[in-house]
C-alpha cells in the first residue's frame, strides 16, 4: 500500500512537471510566433510605405504628362518645347526608366529621353490593349520584362489617355527598374530562408527576394491568392508554392495600387531559438525523469527491503514470543542490572505470575547459599561478554526450594541475558539418591556383611596405606592375626548359626578393645581377624593382643570342647619399621602368622609375637 502510494505520487509529480513544462514550451512557441509575426508586420509596413510612395511619385509623373497633353498651346508649340512641357514635372528617380506617350494606334509619339523614339515594346503594346479594353482602369502595372538582361529588367506603369469626348487616345507609360525592389528588399537583412515578394493583384509575381527565379509566374488560384482576395492585409502560415518551405507570411495591399507585398519568415528559422530551448527543457525534464525514476526505484527497493525486514522481525518476534510463552522451561530476559524485563508464563509452575517477577532482581528467590555463586558467575560472564550456565535453588511460592539449571545467553546489545531455566529438582533428587546408593555400595563393598567390620579387601588397602604412612613418618607399625580356637568343633557342636553369632561377638569385642585413631579391625576370612596398630612396637602389639584375648575370654561364650570351656582366641603379633627397610608388609604378615602358629602350638588362648624379618636381610 505504502509502495503503490509512493509510486503514484512520484508518477504524478513527473507527469505534473511534464505537463507544466509542455504548457510553458507551447506558450513560449506562441510568443515566438507572435513576436515574429509582429516583426514581419513591421517590416511589411515599412516596405509597403516605401513602395507606395515610389509608385505615387511615378504616377504623379504619368498624370502630369497626361494633363500636359491636354494643353492645346503646348501641343501647338514646336517639338522641343513640347518635350520640355510634357516631361517638365517628370521625376528623375534612380530607378526610373523610359517615360513615353503612345497613341491609340500603338505609335510612340513622345519619349522623355529622345526626339526619335523607338517603337513600342511588347509590354507597352500589352498595356495599350489593356487600357483600350478597360476604360476605368486607372494605373496599370505590367509584368516585368527584360529580366536577366544587363539592365536587370523593368516593370511598365501606364495610364490611359482619353480625347475630350471620352474616346481612347492612347497611353502614357513609365518604367521602373526591377533592381529598385531588389535593392529595397536586400536592405531588410532577412534570414537565409526568408522571402519578400511583390505581386500584382492578379497574382503575377513582380519582384522577389532573394532570387528572381519565379518572377513573372502567377500564384492565381493558389491558397495565397485566396488570402490576398479575402483581406487587405493579414498573416498566415503555409508552405511556399515555389520552394515548399513553411513560412509565416504577412501580406498587405499597397494603398490604392493593384499591388500586394508579402513578407515570409521561415518557420524553421523563427522557431530555431525556441526549438533549442525546447530541446534543453526536454533534456532537463528527461534527466529529471530518469533521476527521479532511479531514486524511486532505489527508494522502492529500500522500502520493500525494510518492509520485508520489519515483517520478518515481527514474524520472528511472534514466533519466538510464542515459543517463549509456550515453553515448559522458564524463559527470562534480564537487563544489565539483572532486573527481569520479560518472564515467560511457565513461571506459574513455581507459583508465580510473570507480573510478580517483572522489574526485580532474582536475589529474593535464589537460595541464600547459591546467591553468591550466581552473582559471581553472571558478573564474570558480563565482564567477559560471554554466555554462562549455573545451577541454583529458587524458592517456590509455597515455601520449598526447587533446583533450576540456568543457561544464560549474553545479549551484547544491552549487556543483559536471555535465561532458559529448567526445573531439575527430580534430576537432583535422583542424583542424590544415586550418590547415597554409591556410597552405600562402597561401604558394603568395604565391610564384611556378617560381622560388619572391614573385609579383607579393605584390610589390604588399609595395610598398604598405613605402611606408606609409617614409612613417611619413620614410625613402627604392628599387626595382630587372631584365630578363634577350635572353632570347627564349636560349629559341630552348636551349629553354624551359633558359630556366626560367635564371630559377630568376637568382632565386636575386638572393635571395643582398640581405641587409638589409626587402629583398624578387619575379618580376614573364616574365623580369622586382623588388627592394624600403627605407631606401635612389638611390645605394644603384644599388649593390645592381650587386651583382645582377654576381651574374648571375658565374653564367656560356652564352648565345651575348649579346655577353657568358653570361646577363646589365639593371637599372633608382629611389628616392622618400614623406613629401615628390614621387612615388607607381607613379611610382617608372615611373621604374625608364624606367631599365631606358635600360639596354637603352645596350647591356644595366648599371644605370641615375632619380629618381622626381611628376606633380603636374612640372605
Ligand atoms: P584351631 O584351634 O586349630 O584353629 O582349630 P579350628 O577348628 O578353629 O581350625 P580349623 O581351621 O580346622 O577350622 C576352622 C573352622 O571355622 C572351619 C569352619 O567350620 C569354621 N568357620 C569358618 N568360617 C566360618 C563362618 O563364617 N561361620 C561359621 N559358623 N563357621 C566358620
Ligand atoms: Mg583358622
Ligand atoms: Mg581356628
Amino acid at each position: 500500500m505504502k509502495l503503490s502510494l509512493l509510486t503514484g505520487a512520484a508518477v504524478l509529480i513527473i507527469v505534473g512537471f511534464s505537463v507544466l513544462s509542455g504548457t510553458m514550451l507551447l506558450e513560449m512557441r506562441q510568443e515566438t510566433w507572435a513576436h515574429d509575426v509582429q516583426s514581419s508586420r513591421n517590416l511589411l509596413a515599412a516596405e509597403a510605405d516605401d513602395i507606395a510612395r515610389t509608385i505615387a511619385i511615378y504616377d504623379l509623373a504619368l498624370r502630369s504628362t497626361s494633363s500636359a497633353l491636354d494643353d492645346p498651346a503646348l501641343m501647338a508649340a514646336d517639338q522641343h518645347l513640347q518635350q520640355m512641357g510634357l516631361f517638365d514635372h517628370s521625376i528623375t528617380a534612380a530607378y526610373q526608366g523610359a517615360l513615353r506617350v503612345i497613341d491609340g494606334d500603338g505609335d510612340v509619339i513622345h519619349d522623355a529621353a529622345t526626339l526619335a523614339p523607338l517603337p513600342a515594346s511588347p509590354a507597352e503594346r500589352e498595356a495599350l490593349l489593356r487600357h483600350r479594353d478597360h476604360d476605368a482602369m486607372g494605373i496599370a502595372i505590367g509584368r516585368p520584362i527584360g529580366l536577366g538582361t544587363a539592365g536587370g529588367g523593368d516593370i511598365t506603369l501606364s495610364r490611359r489617355l482619353d480625347t475630350a469626348d471620352g474616346r481612347f487616345a492612347g497611353i502614357v507609360t513609365g518604367t521602373i527598374q526591377v533592381a529598385y525592389f531588389a535593392d529595397l528588399f536586400r536592405r531588410l537583412k532577412l534570414g537565409p530562408h526568408d522571402v519578400v515578394s511583390l505581386f500584382r493583384d492578379d497574382g503575377t509575381m513582380l519582384a522577389h527576394y532573394p532570387d528572381t527565379t519565379h518572377v513573372g509566374q502567377s500564384v492565381a488560384g493558389s491558397n495565397i491568392m485566396r488570402q490576398f482576395e479575402l483581406k487587405r492585409s493579414g498573416t498566415y502560415t503555409g508552405r511556399s508554392v515555389f520552394d515548399g518551405t513553411r513560412r509565416v507570411y504577412s501580406f498587405t495591399h499597397l494603398g490604392g495600387w493593384p499591388l500586394v507585398l508579402d513578407v515570409g519568415l521561415s518557420e524553421n528559422d523563427v522557431y530555431a531559438p525556441w526549438r533549442q530551448r525546447a530541446w534543453l527543457v526536454t533534456l532537463c525534464l528527461l534527466t529529471m525523469g530518469v533521476i527521479s525514476l532511479c531514486l524511486l526505484l532505489t527508494l522502492r527497493s529500500e522500502l520493500s527491503r525494510r518492509l520485508a525486514a520489519e515483517n520478518n522481525a515481527r514474524e520472528s518476534e511472534t514466533r519466538y514470543r510464542l515459543l517463549a510463552d509456550n515453553s515448559s522451561d522458564m524463559i527470562i530476559r534480564f537487563d544489565r542490572q539483572l532486573r527481569r524485563t520479560y518472564v515467560s508464563p511457565s513461571c506459574r509452575k513455581h507459583g508465580y505470575e510473570p507480573a510478580d517477577l517483572l522489574g526485580k532482581t532474582p536475589q529474593s528467590w535464589i537460595h541464600p547459599d547459591d546467591w553468591l555463586e550466581f552473582q559471581s558467575t553472571t558478573k564474570s560472564a558480563q565482564r567477559e561478554l560471554r554466555n554462562t550456565h549455573t545451577n541454583y535453588r529458587i524458592l517456590h511460592k509455597d515455601g520449598h526450594y526447587i533446583w533450576l539449571e540456568g543457561r544464560y545467553s549474553y545479549v551484547a546489545g544491552d549487556g543483559g541475558f536471555i535465561a532458559v531455566l529448567r526445573d531439575v529438582s527430580r534430576r537432583k533428587e535422583a542424583e542424590l539418591k544415586l550418590k547415597l546408593a554409591v556410597e552405600e555400595l562402597g561401604r558394603l563393598a568395604a565391610i564384611d556383611s556378617l560381622t560388619e567390620v572391614a573385609n579383607r579387601r579393605t584390610f589390604d588397602t588399609r595395610l598398604a596405606e598405613e605402611w606408606k604412612r609409617a614409612y613417611r613418618a619413620e614410625s613402627e607399625i604392628a599387626i595382630l592375626i587372631i584365630d578363634v580356637d577350635l572353632f570347627k568343633t564349636y560349629n559341630d557342636q552348636y551349629g553354624h548359626q551359633a558359630g556366626d553369632a560367635v564371630l559377630k561377638a568376637v568382632a565386636l569385642a575386638l572393635q571395643d578393645s582398640v581405641h587409638r585413631p589409626g587402629d583398624f579391625v578387619a575379618r580376614y576370612g573364616g574365623e580369622e581377624f586382623v588388627v592394624i596398630i600403627p605407631n606401635t612396637d612389638l611390645f605394644g602389639a603384644i599388649e593390645v593382643g592381650e587386651t583382645v584375648r582377654r576381651a574374648v575370654l571375658n565374653l564367656q561364650i560356652q564352648h565345651d570342647a575348649n579346655p577353657m570351656h568358653v570361646v577363646t582366641i589365639s593371637v599372633g603379633a608382629a611389628s616392622a619399621f618400614p623406613r629401615l627397610n628390614l621387612a615388607s608388609a607381607e613379611e610382617m604378615f608372615t611373621a604374625a602368622d608364624g606367631a599365631l602358629y606358635s600360639a596354637k602350638s603352645a596350647g591356644r588362648n595366648r599371644v605370641k609375637a615375632q619380629i618381622a624379618t626381611s628376606s633380603i636381610a636374612s640372605r
